[in-house]
Parts: C-alpha cells; sequence; structure tokens
C-alpha cells in the first residue's frame, strides 16, 4: 500500500520542525496531513476529523502524548484510532503500549521506517476496520436469521394449532354425522339401520351366551290421534318423552330403537321367555302409565306390543323384523294394548303354508319344462381330461328366474312330487348323451324315494333302449342318507341296473354316522367325498387325514374316488397328490346349461 490519498494522519509534536520532518517524509505517500503542536488541540482535530491514524509525540509540555492517547482511547468515537508513538528514548515504550499505542518510532525519525509502519498499520487498521463491519453484518444477518427462524416458528405453532382444531372439527363433524346417520332425530335413539347393524352383530354372537335374544317392537295405539289434533310438533313431542320412559325401563345393554313413525324396538336378553314376558310388560305399563300434557290437553296411549324369541328358525336380521312387525300387529287386530308372543310352532305352519304353494308352482314348471337341466364337469386326474359330468337341475321360476336345487328340492322331497322331478331329469339327461361325445358319462342325481318306486328300474332301461344309448354312459349318483333311508331298496335297485353296465356313485360320502358301512353292502363303482372334507382341505390336517382313509377303503374295495367342492388351486394341487380318481367344484368349473356345455365341449 504506497499510495495513500485516501488516508488522513495527524501528526502531533510539539517541535514544529520535527512535524515539518515527518511531512516530508510522508509526502510520497500522499497522505492528508493533519498537524497539532499540542495535546489538546490533538484531541479536537482528533474529534473533529477522525484521522486514521495519529503520530504522537510522547514528550510534550502540558498533556503529554500518553495522556492524549488515554483520552482518544477512552472516547467510544475514535477508540480505534491506531496510535504510534514518537520517542526519543525507548524507555516510555512499555508505558505507550500500555495506554493504547499500537507501535512507536524512535527519533530522529527515519523516512523508511515511518512510511512502512505508518502503511502497516493503516493496512491493519483497515483491515480490522472491514473484519468489524464484516462481524457487524454477520451478526446482523444472524439477528435477521434468528427473527426469520422465531416467526417461521411462530408461524408453524400456528399452523399446528389451525390443523388441529381443523382436525378436531372434522372429527366432531364426523362423529355427529355418524351419530346422525345412526339416531333418529327426534328421539335421539338408534334408528332402524343401526339397529339391523347390532342385532347383525347380536346374532353372530349369541351362540356363545348362555342367555336368549328377544327382540320386542311397541306401536303406539292412536298415535295419530295427537299428531291430528295437535299437530306435529306435539306429535314429536310426545316420542320424545315415550322414549324417555322408555330408556327408564332398560338395563345396561339392552339396545332400543325407534324404527317407525311411532314404532319403537328393543332387543334384550333374558334367562327364558317367562323373564322376557315380565319384562316386556313392565315396559308396557310404564309406557301406558305415561300421560302425556299438551296446551292443557291430556294424553295417555295404550301400546300394542310384539315379542319374539331368536332362535335357530329365525335365520337373518330381516326376518327378525318382520317376525316382530308380524306379531306387533297381531296385537294392533286384537285392538291394541296387547302383547303378541311370536310362535315358533305357528311360524313352522307358515313355512310349510309357504312350500305347500310352491308344490303347484313346481308342477307346472315340470309341465312347462322349466326344470333346467345344468352339469359340472368331473376331471379325471390322471390324464386331466373331461370325460364325466354330473346333471345338476334348477328351476326357472314365474318370474324368469333360475332357482338353485335348495329351493325346490327338498319341498318336492317332502311333497312326494321328487320322483316326477327324478324321472324328468333323467328323460333329458339320456336325450342329451346324444349331444355328448361317445362314452361321455353323465352323473344324475336320483332321489330315495324313486329308487322306492315300482317300475324305476324299467324307466330307465326303458328310457336307455329308446334312445339307443350305451347304459355305461350313465351313472347314478344315490346320497348316503336315501340310501340309508331305503337300504333293500337300493340295493336291489344297483342290482339290477349294473349288469346293464351303469354305475354308480354313492353322494356326500362321510356325511352319514357310519358311511364305512354301506361301502361294503352297496355295490357302489363310485364315492363323492363330500364337500365338507375338500373345502379346505390344505388347511386342515384331520379334513386330509379323513380323504386319506376314504382314498385307502375305497381302493381296497377297487372304487374309484371323486372328490367335490374342490374351489381352490391350492386344494387342487394337494387332492392330486392323495391317489383321488376325480375332482370336481367350482376351482375347475362352474356347473353351466347342458347344452352350452356340450358346444363348448365338442370345440375343445
Ligand atoms: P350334490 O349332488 O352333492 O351336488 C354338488 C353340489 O355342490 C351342487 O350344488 C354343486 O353346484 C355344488 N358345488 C360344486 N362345486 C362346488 C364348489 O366348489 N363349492 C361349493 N360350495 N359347491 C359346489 P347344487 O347344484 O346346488 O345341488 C345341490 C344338491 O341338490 C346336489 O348335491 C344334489 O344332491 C341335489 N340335486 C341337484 N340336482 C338334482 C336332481 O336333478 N335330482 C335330485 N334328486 N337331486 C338333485
Ligand atoms: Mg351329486
Ligand atoms: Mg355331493
Amino acid at each position: 500500500m504506497r499510495d495513500l490519498s485516501r488516508f488522513t494522519i495527524l501528526a502531533v509534536d510539539d517541535d514544529s520542525i520535527n512535524l515539518r520532518v515527518i511531512a516530508q517524509q510522508l509526502a510520497p505517500l500522499a497522505p492528508r496531513l493533519l498537524v497539532a503542536t499540542d495535546g489538546q488541540s490533538a484531541l479536537s482535530v482528533t474529534q473533529r476529523e477522525l484521522p486514521d491514524l495519529i503520530l504522537l509525540d510522547i514528550n510534550m509540555p502540558g498533556m503529554s502524548g500518553l495522556d492524549v492517547c488515554r483520552a482518544v482511547k477512552e472516547s467510544e468515537k475514535t477508540a480505534d484510532i491506531p496510535i504510534i508513538f514518537l520517542t526519543s528514548s525507548e524507555q516510555d515504550t512499555a508505558e505507550a503500549f500500555s495506554v493504547g499505542g499500537v507501535d512507536y518510532i524512535v527519533k530522529p525519525v527515519d523516512s523508511d521506517a515511518l512510511q512502512a509502519r505508518v502503511c502497516t498499520h493503516l493496512h491493519l487498521s483497515a483491515s480490522l476496520k472491514a473484519l468489524d463491519e464484516t462481524n457487524l453484518l454477520l451478526s446482523s444477518a444472524n439477528e435477521r436469521l434468528e427473527k426469520k427462524v422465531e416467526e417461521r416458528t411462530r408461524e408453524l405453532v400456528n399452523t399446528n394449532a389451525n390443523l388441529r382444531r381443523e382436525i378436531n372439527e372434522r372429527r366432531s363433524l364426523q362423529d355427529k354425522l355418524s351419530f346422525l346417520s345412526h339416531h333418529d332425530f327426534v328421539t335421539r335413539m338408534y334408528n332402524r339401520f343401526a339397529l339391523e347393524e347390532k342385532l347383525t352383530e347380536q346374532m353372530a354372537s349369541a351362540e356363545t351366551n348362555s342367555t336368549k335374544g328377544f327382540l320386542c317392537l311397541t306401536d303406539l295405539d292412536q298415535f295419530k290421534i295427537v299428531n291430528d289434533t295437535c299437530g306435529y310438533l306435539a306429535g314429536d313431542e310426545i316420542l320424545r318423552q315415550l322414549a324417555e320412559v322408555l330408556r327408564g325401563q332398560l338395563d345396561k345393554d339392552d339396545i332400543a330403537a325407534r324404527i317407525g313413525g311411532d314404532e319403537f324396538a328393543v332387543y334384550f336378553r333374558s334367562a327364558d321367555m317367562g323373564f322376557a314376558i315380565a319384562k316386556v310388560r313392565a315396559v308396557k305399563s310404564a309406557l301406558e302409565n305415561f300421560e302425556f300434557e299438551w296446551m292443557g290437553d291430556r294424553f295417555k296411549h295404550s301400546v300394542s306390543m310384539g315379542l319374539v324369541e331368536i332362535d335357530e328358525s329365525i335365520d337373518s336380521v330381516s326376518h327378525l323384523i318382520s317376525v316382530a312387525e308380524r306379531t306387533c300387529y297381531q296385537s294392533k287386530l286384537k285392538g291394541g294394548g296387547e302383547i303378541s308372543v311370536y310362535n315358533v310352532t305357528r311360524a313352522h305352519v307358515d313355512k310349510t303354508q309357504q312350500q305347500m304353494r310352491l308344490v303347484p308352482l313346481i308342477r307346472q314348471a315340470l309341465e312347462e319344462e322349466r326344470i333346467k337341466l345344468h352339469v359340472q364337469a368331473i376331471h379325471c386326474t390322471q390324464n386331466d381330461t373331461i370325460t364325466k359330468a354330473e346333471v345338476l337341475s334348477r328351476m326357472r321360476d314365474g318370474t324368469g328366474r333360475l332357482q338353485p336345487p335348495s329351493y325346490f328340492i327338498p319341498v318336492a322331497e317332502k311333497f312326494h312330487i321328487i320322483d316326477a322331478i327324478d324321472k324328468y331329469v333323467l328323460t333329458k339327461s339320456i336325450e342329451a348323451l346324444k349331444t355328448l361325445p361317445e362314452k361321455f358319462q353323465l352323473s344324475v342325481n336320483i332321489s330315495g324315494e324313486f329308487i322306492g318306486k315300482e317300475g324305476a328300474v324299467d324307466f330307465i332301461t326303458g328310457l336307455l333302449t329308446s334312445n339307443a344309448a350305451d347304459p355305461s354312459q350313465l351313472c347314478i349318483e344315490i346320497t348316503e342318507s336315501s340310501a340309508i333311508s331305503n337300504l333293500d331298496a337300493t340295493i336291489e335297485f344297483i342290482s339290477r341296473l349294473k349288469p346293464l353296465g351303469c354305475e354308480f356313485s354313492l353322494d356326500d360320502f362321510g356325511t352319514g354316522t357310519s358311511s364305512y358301512e354301506y361301502l361294503k353292502k352297496l355295490a357302489i363303482d363310485i364315492v363323492k367325498i363330500d364337500g365338507m372334507f375338500v373345502r379346505d382341505v390344505e388347511t386342515d390336517a384331520v379334513n386330509r387325514r379323513m380323504i386319506e382313509s376314504i382314498v385307502a377303503i375305497a381302493k381296497a374295495k377297487s372304487i374309484r374316488v371323486v372328490a367335490e367342492c374342490v374351489e381352490t388351486q391350492a386344494a387342487k394341487a394337494l387332492l392330486e397328490t392323495l391317489d383321488i380318481d376325480y375332482l370336481q367344484g367350482f376351482g375347475l368349473h362352474e356347473p353351466e346349461d347342458i347344452d352350452v356345455f356340450s358346444n363348448n365341449l365338442s370345440h375343445r
């Protein structure tokens, strides 16, 4: 740094010759030079001009250089100005440093030394200043940063609080919505939807409980009078108050709901019907003793009630509610103010009546050829081919819907029209053999009743002859239960048809109590292991053992084995390792219309 023109230097000496020498020596560097010849004026120049550096004579009359230095250093404004002392003796130097000087030069002043030191200290001071400024900047940047962090933190805290508020609001809104969707607006009791949900849960868990479940329906008699004479406000109010009365009669685990205009339902558990009726009576008298007052008028209401014990005859919640409603309606029919109890025997009669109504419909379906043949393929495990299929019938009802065998076969059996169905299915099946590949075998399900009928064998042989069918293309499936109930007839039936070439399957094998006995007695060709052993064979070790033992015994008697209800690939894979001859089930083929099936078969 050889150009000092932007710096101001103050030289202080009581000897003006010294000052002149200094001025000459510094001239090449061209600083702005100020001079003072005593301490006081040095201080005032310093305060006024704020020089960048001071050259200060130590020994001056009056205020010494050391005193000037102290004063400069004491003032905040000037404290940073570097001071180089000029001294005639090195002895003063220690004190010079202690009062704040940065350097000293011994007089007579050497020009080079002066220039070098001045330059060095100006440079140092400038660097220090720059450093201070940088520090200042840094600390202000830091401050700003801290402020920002604080601000952001505050914002985050606020956002968090807002979010939490929003979440809480939403939650409470959701709670409200869920409450509203499950509760009746007027009485704040459960609504019909919630009741159905609760009843579904209860009915699913009821088996593990020693008490019995009951559903009681209550209908207010002449509720309409209040509504008509006093208006809907009064109607709502009476319902609200009655709901309170009802609540007062309930035990902790009871479930009460308003399921219609003036209909309340209560689900409760009780040891038996006697206790249940006692409870319902108490509820009834509480409701009937309640007096409703509206604008000076007083109303009292009797109630009609229906009580249902939930037992196995009730198979669903909708069934339960409809039974309860019907039972309650019985009370209404009697003029109200009654408790009617649902009667299982009566229900049985109802069911029988319902089934009886189905009998002419089944007959009609037979006449109109609305009994439809579906077939399900039976896969041969040895060569993965389909050479057999089981005929499964469906009934197209009056509405055109296809009904499963469970809809009409049990009724047909009970009302003795099953042999007509069997004849029909046999006829259609043997006719259908023509549309199927040569040697293809159809398995037809036959009832015990048909087997016991006179002329059954002749009927079948007649069909085989008239259709010129190969008897070995017909396999007759007899369920274990029907074989048992008609053992002699079954033995005779088999012994007459077998010599012709017809085959026989023992269906649903394993469901009876002494299944193996019948393997000995009946000359069957095939056993069909019931689906209940097959369905979860891959996870149930007991079922697997059961199947293994059926297979072992069947093989010992040269009887072939079908596993039915093979639903999954896992079950199929496992069964293939068990020496089973045939597999049948939704996992391999879902039953389909026989024409579609034979069409597909010929295109396969
Ligand atoms: P089944 O002879 O034991 O027939 C097998 C039943 O299991 C059929 O039900 C069939 O659709 C079903 N099934 C097949 N694979 C699977 C599977 O993977 N999973 C499950 N869950 N089920 C499967 P479908 O058609 O409802 O027949 C029921 C019963 O009705 C038959 O049992 C049979 O005993 C009787 N049946 C059907 N058609 C006739 C008929 O024309 N005459 C007589 N007398 N009885 C029939
Ligand atoms: Mg069958
Ligand atoms: Mg079966």
